[in-house]
C-alpha cells in the first residue's frame, strides 16, 4: 500500500497530496505501517458502502435495516469470470447457498404477487470458465447445466431469479440461455424469472421486441429489469480498439431517451414483459411513473429497483410516492468485488452521471428533470483522397450472422480441399517437380491440396524473368503501385471469410487466429501502400541557396521471400508487399506445410492487378531451393522469417555469394525466447488468462509466444495454483469446430521435437500440467513445467509449441536477470500494478515488443509494430515505419544551381 501510494502520488503537486504525505511522513516503519493500515481501513469503508458484506452471514444486518424500511432486495454473489471450472462451480455453489440462505431469513416476509421476497441476481460470466463467443453453442448449454440447478432450487422455496447483462459481447449468449432455459418443460409456467435489458445499447428495443414475441409465445410472462448499462467505457474502448463500431450510443442523452422509450414500451406490454425499473435518475424514474400511469398499469405489477449504497434520498421520495422498492445487493470479498467496486465508483463521479448532478454539483431541479438532449446532427464525413490507414476490424463473433458467415466459410472451402494448384513463373503455370502435398495437421489423412514444386531450372528462369519485369515495374508511378496493393486488401477484405477457412483447415489456426492473420495480411497491404506514398515524394534536405539536396529512393531489384507456416497469409503478404510496392520484384517461396495458403496470396495479387513476371510463386520441398536462391547472383535482397538457425545460414550465405546487384540485403526475423515477469501485486485475473493467451494460443506456434513466466515470490504460489487449474481444462481438437482454444501443432517433427522438450522438461524440473490431446493429428496436450534447473534447455531454447516454463523468482531483479538470459530478444511481458516496476521493467528488459499488463501476441500493424533483435532478428520492425526502407537505395542527388552568380533561392 506505502509503496503504492507514493509511486501514484509522487508527480502530482504537493499541495494535492499534503494530507497524505503528512500520514506517510517517515516512509517506513511504524508510521507507515500504520498508515497504511488506515488507508486500507478507509478502502474497505468505502467498498462497504456498496457491498453489504463479505458473505451472505455478514449481510444479514444490512440485509434486516433494508426489509425494516420496507423495501424489498436482489441479492448477487461478488465475481465476475471464472479462470477454470472449479472456480465457476465455486460460483455456482455460492448461489445455491445464497437461495438457501435468503429462503431461511426471508420465509416471513409477505410476498407480492408478481414479485417474491426471495430473490437472487445471477451474473453468468462467473458460471462458465470458457463462456466465449467462439465458443458460442457450448457457451450456452454448459451455462445452461449451471443455471438449471440454481432456478429449479430457486423456484423450489418460491423466489426469483434475474439474469444480469453484462458485456455486449456475451448479451446474446445470455438472451438465448435464458430464453431456451425458461422454455424447457419444467420452467415453461415459471414466471419469476428476470433478464437484465441495457438501454445503451443500440440494439436494445429490437432485442426487447424479440423478447416479447419469444414471452407470447411461451405463454408465461417474465420480468426485464431495464437499465441503462454499467459497462459504458469498456464498451466504447473495446469497440475502438478493434475497430468496430461502438454497440452503446456516444451521448448519455441517447441512453437516457431510449431508457424511455423502452420504459414505455415495457409498461404497453406488460401482460408479458413485468417492468423493473431500475435507474437513480429521477427524470428516468418519472418517465417511467408516467409510462406506467399512461399504460394504466398498476403499482403492483412493477417496481423499481436501485443500488444498495446509492441515491438513498431517491430511494426514499420512490417510496414516500408509495412504490414498490427493491435494492440490489451486492455480498463477496473485496477483491473478486473490484470491478463491481470500480463501476460504482465510475458511476458516482462520472461528470455525466444523474448522482453527481444531483447530490455534488447541485444542479437546478428543472434541469435535472429536462428531457435529455439529443447529440448535434454528425457532420457529414469528409471523403476526398485516401483515408488514412486504419487497421482491419477484428472478428466480432458474438454476432449471429458473423458466426454464420464462418461456418458456412468452413464448408465450402471442405468442398474445395484437395485442388492442385501450379507454380506461377512470369505469369505462366509451372512446376515440374513432384507437388507438395499438403494435409490438414489436424486430420492427416485430409488432403488440403497438392501444390507444383518448381525445379532449380525453373528458379533460375524466375529469376531471369523477375530481372526482365522489375525494370518496368520499378519505373511506374509509386501511386501506381501503391494502388495495386489498396486493390489487393480490397479483394482480400471480400474472401476474408474464405480465406481464413483455408488457414484454419491448412495450418490448425482456430477461427478467431486465423481471421487475425487474414486481417493482419489486409493490415499490410494498406499500410505498406500508405508507406510507399510517405516515402515517394524526394525529400530537399538543408536550405543553403545555390545547393539542392534531393533525398529519395529506388528499388533494390529482385529478391526472394522465403516465408513461415506459422502466419501464412500475414507473414507472406508482408514480406511480399513491402518489396512490391518499394517496385521490386520477387521470388516467392511460401512454407511447405502451407503453400495453399501461399497460393492465396498470389492469386490475390495477380487479380489486383500485379504484372507477370513481378510476383513469382515457387514452392518447393525442403530447404534446397531456398539456399540455391539465396546463393543466386541473380538476386539482390532476401526476406526470412523463421527459425534462428535458417536465418543466420541465410545471412552467412548471402554474404558470401555477393550478387549482380552486389552486397545482398538481408531482412531476417527469427526466433525469441519470450517471457512474462507476474509482479507482486498483479491482478492475477488478467495475468492468468493472458499468460495462458500468450503461451498456448495457437498452440504456441508463435515467435511472440510467451514460453517462461517469471512470478515474484508473494504471488508464486496463488498464481501456480490458477494457473493450472485453467491450463488443465484447456480444450483441444481440430480447430473447424469453435468449440476448441487449441489445435494440433504443424506437423509430425514439430510433435516428435515438442515431446522430447516435454520429457526434458520431465529430468530437468516437475511438470505440473501435461494436458491430454486427441490421438489422431498432431496434438500436444499444454504442458506446465516449473522448479528447472537453471540451465535446461527449456528455459534457453525456442520449443515453439504449448509449453510453458514457470520461474519462481524473488524480487524484480532477479526476474529481470532472468528473463533478460537467453540470446533472443524479441517479445516480453509485464503485470503489474506498480509504475516504478513499470518503468524498470519497460527500460531493462530487452525485447523489441514488451507489452503490459496484456497478452504478449497479437501485435497490430502501424499500431505495435513487430521484431526483435540480438537473434531475433536482423531487419526493421514489420509494420512500422523502417520497415518499407529496407527494400530502397537511398540516394542522394545534389546540384549546384547558381549559374555565374545567380541563384534561384535569392531572387525575390
Ligand atoms: P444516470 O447517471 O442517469 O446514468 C448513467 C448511465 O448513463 C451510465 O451507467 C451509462 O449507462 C449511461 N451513460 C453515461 N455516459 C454516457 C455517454 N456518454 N453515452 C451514452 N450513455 C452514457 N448494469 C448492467 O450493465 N447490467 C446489470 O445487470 C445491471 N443491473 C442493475 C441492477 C440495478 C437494480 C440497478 C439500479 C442498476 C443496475 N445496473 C446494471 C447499473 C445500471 O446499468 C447503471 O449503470 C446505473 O444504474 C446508473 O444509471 P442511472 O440511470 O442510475 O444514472
Amino acid at each position: 500500500v506505502m509503496a503504492h501510494i507514493d509511486e501514484y502520488f509522487r508527480d502530482l503537486p504537493a499541495e494535492a497530496t499534503l494530507p497524505l504525505r503528512a500520514l506517510f511522513a517517515g516512509g517506513k516503519g511504524v508510521s507507515g505501517a500504520l498508515a497504511a493500515r488506515l488507508l486500507t481501513r478507509n478502502i474497505v469503508a468505502i467498498a462497504r458502502t456498496f457491498i453489504a458484506g463479505e458473505s451472505p452471514e455478514e449481510a444479514r444486518k444490512p440485509l434486516q435495516a433494508l426489509i425494516g424500511e420496507g423495501r424489498s432486495v436482489t441479492f448477487d454473489i461478488l465475481g465476475e469470470t471464472a479462470l477454470s471450472e472449479k472456480e465457476a462451480q465455486g460460483y455456482a455453489g455460492q448461489y445455491l447457498a445464497l437461495t438457501d440462505f435468503l429462503a431461511a431469513e426471508l420465509k416471513a416476509l409477505p410476498r407480492r404477487q408478481r414479485f417474491p421476497g426471495i430473490n437472487l441476481s445471477v451474473k453468468i460470466s462467473s458460471l462458465y470458465s470458457r463462456l466465449d463467443p467462439m465458443n458460442y453453442d457450448d457457451s450456452v448449454l454448459q451455462v445452461k447445466e449451471r443455471l438449471r440447478p440454481i432456478f429449479r432450487r430457486v423456484k423450489e422455496v418460491g423466489g426469483f431469479v434475474n439474469l444480469d447483462m453484462e458485456m455486449a459481447s456475451q448479451k446474446n449468449i445470455t438472451l438465448d440461455v435464458f430464453t431456451s432455459l425458461l422454455d424447457e418443460e419444467e420452467f415453461r409456467s415459471w414466471p419469476h424469472a428476470g433478464i437484465a435489458i441495457q438501454a445503451y445499447l443500440r440494439e436494445t428495443e429490437a432485442d426487447l421486441g424479440r423478447l416479447l414475441a419469444w414471452a407470447r409465445q411461451r405463454g408465461t410472462s417474465v420480468t426485464v429489469r431495464l437499465v441503462k448499462g454499467a459497462y459504458w467505457e469498456y464498451e466504447s474502448v473495446t469497440a475502438s480498439q478493434k475497430g468496430w463500431p461502438s454497440p452503446v450510443f456516444a451521448t448519455k442523452g441517447e441512453t437516457d431517451r431510449n431508457f424511455e422509450r423502452c420504459a414505455a414500451f415495457l409498461f404497453a406490454n406488460a401482460d408479458r414483459l413485468v417492468p423493473a425499473i431500475a435507474t437513480h435518475n429521477v427524470r428516468s424514474l418519472a418517465a417511467a411513473m408516467v409510462a406506467a400511469e399512461r399504460a394504466d398499469v398498476a403499482a403492483e405489477n412493477y417496481e423499481f429497483q436501485m443500488l444498495y449504497g446509492m441515491a438513498e434520498p431517491v430511494k426514499h421520495a420512490v417510496q414516500r410516492l408509495g412504490f414498490p422498492l427493491r435494492d440490489y445487493v451486492p455480498v463477496g470479498p473485496l477483491i473478486p468485488g473490484m470491478a463491481y467496486l470500480v463501476r460504482r465508483l465510475l458511476e458516482n463521479t462520472s461528470n455525466e452521471g444523474f448522482l453527481r448532478r444531483t447530490f455534488v454539483e447541485r444542479a437546478e431541479k428543472v434541469s435535472l428533470l429536462a428531457e435529455p438532449p439529443l447529440p448535434p446532427p454528425a457532420a457529414e464525413p469528409k471523403q476526398e483522397g485516401l483515408a488514412p490507414f486504419a487497421n482491419e476490424p477484428a472478428l466480432d463473433l458474438s454476432r449471429p450472422e458473423v458466426r454464420e458467415e464462418c461456418r458456412a466459410a468452413i464448408e465450402t472451402v471442405r468442398g474445395k480441399l484437395d485442388g492442385r494448384y501450379p507454380a506461377l513463373i512470369a505469369g505462366r503455370e509451372g512446376g515440374r517437380e513432384a507437388a507438395v502435398v499438403s494435409v490438414n495437421p489436424a486430420r492427416p489423412s485430409e488432403v488440403v491440396g497438392s501444390v507444383a514444386a518448381v525445379s532449380r531450372e525453373e528458379a533460375a528462369e524466375a529469376v531471369a524473368a523477375a530481372r526482365r519485369a522489375q525494370a518496368a515495374w520499378g519505373g511506374r508511378e509509386p501511386a501506381e503501385r501503391a494502388a495495386v496493393l489498396f486493390r489487393a486488401a480490397d479483394i482480400a477484405r471480400s474472401r476474408r471469410r474464405e480465406l481464413m477457412a483455408w488457414q484454419v483447415f491448412e495450418t490448425g489456426k482456430n477461427w478467431l487466429e486465423a481471421d487475425a492473420d487474414v486481417a493482419e495480411a489486409i493490415d499490410y497491404f494498406d499500410y505498406y501502400g500508405h508507406e510507399m506514398l510517405r516515402l515517394a515524394a524526394p525529400q530537399r534536405l538543408g536550405d543553403i541557396p545555390g545547393e539542392l539536396n534531393l533525398y529519395h529512393y529506388r528499388p533494390r531489384g529482385v529478391g526472394v521471400v522465403i516465408a513461415p507456416w506459422n502466419f501464412p497469409l500475414a507473414i507472406s503478404a508482408g514480406m511480399v508487399a513491402a518489396p512490391l510496392v518499394a517496385g521490386n520484384a520477387v521470388l516467392y517461396k511460401p512454407s511447405s506445410l502451407s503453400p495453399v495458403n501461399g497460393w492465396h496470396l498470389c492469386d490475390i495479387l495477380r487479380e489486383a492487378g500485379v504484372p507477370d513476371g513481378v510476383v513469382n510463386f515457387i514452392p518447393g520441398r525442403g530447404g534446397e531451393l531456398g539456399t540455391y536462391l539465396v546463393g543466386h547472383e541473380g538476386i539482390d535482397f532476401v526476406a526470412f522469417t523463421g527459425s534462428r538457425e535458417v536465418g543466420l545460414a541465410i545471412a552467412a550465405r548471402a554474404a558470401a555469394t555477393p550478387g549482380l546487384g552486389g552486397v545482398k540485403k538481408v531482412v531476417a526475423e527469427m526466433g525469441g525466447k519470450n517471457a512474462i515477469i507476474v509482479d507482486a501485486d498483479a491482478d492475477l485475473d488478467q495475468a492468468v488468462s493472458g499468460v495462458i493467451r500468450s503461451a498456448f494460443g495457437y498452440q504456441g506456434q508463435k515467435c511472440s509466444a510467451c514460453s517462461r513466466v517469471i512470478v515474484l515470490a508473494p504471488c508464486y504460489e496463488r498464481f501456480m495454483a490458477r494457473l493450472a487449474e485453467a491450463v488443465a481444462e484447456l480444450q483441444i481438437g481440430p480447430p473447424d469446430d469453435p468449440t476448441f482454444f487449441m489445435g494440433p501443432l504443424i506437423d509430425a517433427a514439430a510433435l516428435e521435437k515438442v515431446r522430447r522438450y516435454v520429457e526434458a522438461g520431465r529430468r530437468d524440473g516437475r511438470i505440473v500440467v501435461a494436458g491430454n490431446a486427441p490421438a489422431v493429428g498432431f496434438y500436444h496436450g499444454p504442458v506446465v513445467v516449473a522448479d528447472l534447473a537453471p540451465d535446461s534447455p527449456l528455459l534457453r531454447e525456442e520449443v515453439f509449441g504449448p509449453v510453458l516454463a514457470v520461474v519462481r523468482a524473488e524480487d524484480l531483479g532477479t526476474a529481470l536477470e532472468s528473463a533478460n538470459a537467453t540470446d533472443y530478444a524479441l517479445t516480453g511481458g509485464l503485470y503489474s500494478r506498480s509504475p516504478r516496476a513499470i518503468a524498470r521493467v519497460s527500460n531493462e528488459l530487452a525485447v523489441g515488443n514488451l507489452y503490459i499488463n496484456r497478452p504478449i501476441t497479437g501485435a497490430l500493424v502501424g499500431r505495435q509494430p513487430f521484431g526483435g533483435f540480438r537473434y531475433s532478428g536482423v531487419g526493421s520492425k514489420a509494420g512500422g515505419p523502417d520497415y518499407l526502407q529496407q527494400f530502397l537505395l537511398p540516394r542522394v542527388v545534389t546540384e549546384n544551381t547558381m549559374r555565374r552568380g545567380f541563384t534561384p533561392e535569392t531572387v525575390g
